[in-house]
């Protein structure tokens, strides 16, 4: 199958104060049409750098070191400016934990819908504002046309993100790529968002790429997971054999730290120990030594591969990897 999405050995450097840092190392994926997969880590992990890159929005400091992206086929670094702009919202596009990042506050939701519509889809007037309306409604809201005449802060967060979803949505893109999405919202919003991401899904086959750090979301949505610590891909594998059969001891960790619903009273939360090393002074040998229970000497020294264990199933850790029988 064509892939949406193709990622290899992609490698993000930033330059700051302290010199050149490396935010995401060798992180390689590929996502299919229709398909929903998770980016789930701490912050810190690289999972948002890692989705930046995608459409190269990685601002002035940051620049893709090595590695390939292709969009639908397309080499992304192959794509002019002018194209990429193009790629931005018709292949894929992006939405991000706050709204407002993506609305312009001094304009109306119509005139920011009409200026997608005009970009991605080449309507005008009339036919442009039905379209948007179409989209509102899409986007799960019930009275589009009073939304349109509206400024970004007269709505509530959910419906300032169901609007950016319908803007997002606007070109068709193959590829929705979500930043914690619901981070923002209460509870019953992020459930409904959630819900419209699945029935976009389930209606148009756009794949989604979603960023979290919420396991609960993971849990929801995923068909496929990938876990990132320190910059590196850990774990990925299908959402249920995730759940099953964790195999990277910071993914149980991960595990560990998200109460079971039935005993929530009764168990404290476990978090993980430590935090997620600086870039600037990554630990040498395996990056997760330092807060990994099971880390022996090879550990600190030697760097693990990301390795196959059953089908379908990777893992970096010198347990894991290389003796799934342990
Ligand atoms: Fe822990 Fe060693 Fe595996 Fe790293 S390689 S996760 S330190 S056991
Ligand atoms: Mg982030």
């Amino acid at each position: 199958m064509k892939h949406v999405l193709e990622i290899e050995s992609l490698t993000v450097t930033f330059r700051t104060e302290n010199g050149e840092v490396t935010p995401v190392e060798d992180v390689g994926f590929a996502v299919q049409p229709g398909e929903i997969v998770c980016i789930v880590g701490e912050s810190g992990s690289g999972k948002s750098v890692t989705s930046l890159a995608i459409l190269n929005l990685l601002g002035r400091s940051g620049r893709i070191g090595q590695g390939q992206i292709r969009l639908d086929g397309r080499s992304l670094t192959e794509l002019t400016e002018a194209e990429l702009r193009k790629a931005r919202g018709k292949e894929a596009a992006m939405i991000f934990q706050e709204p407002m990042t993506a609305l312009n506050p001094v304009l109306t939701i119509g005139d920011q819908l009409r200026e997608a519509i005009r970009l991605h889809v080449g309507l005008r007037g009339k036919a442009a504002n039905d379209y948007a309306a179409g989209l509102l409604r899409d986007a799960g809201i019930a009275r589009p046309e009073s939304v349109l005449k509206q400024y970004p802060h007269a709505l509530s967060g959910g419906m300032r993100q169901r609007v950016v979803i319908a803007m997002a949505i606007a070109g068709k893109p193959k590829l929705l790529i979500a930043d914690e999405p619901t981070t923002a919202l209460d509870v019953t919003v992020q459930a409904q968002i959630l819900a419209l991401l699945k029935r976009l899904r389930a209606q148009h086959d756009t794949a989604i790429l979603l960023i979290t750090h919420d396991l609960g979301v993971v849990a929801e949505m995923a068909d496929r997971v990938l876990v990132m610590y320190a910059g590196q891909i850990v774990e990925e594998t299908d959402v249920f054999s995730l759940f099953e059969r964790p195999l990277h001891p910071y993914t149980k960790g991960l595990m560990a730290a998200v109460p079971a619903i039935a005993d929530e009273l009764e168990h404290r939360l476990e978090a993980i120990p430590g935090s997620v090393p600086d870039l600037a002074r990554l630990p040498a040998g395996c990056r997760f030594h330092p807060r990994c229970p099971a880390a022996t000497d090879r550990c600190r020294s030697e760097t693990p591969p990301l390795t196959q264990s059953g089908s379908g199933h990777l893992v970096r850790c010198w347990l894991t990897g290389h003796n799934p029988a342990s």
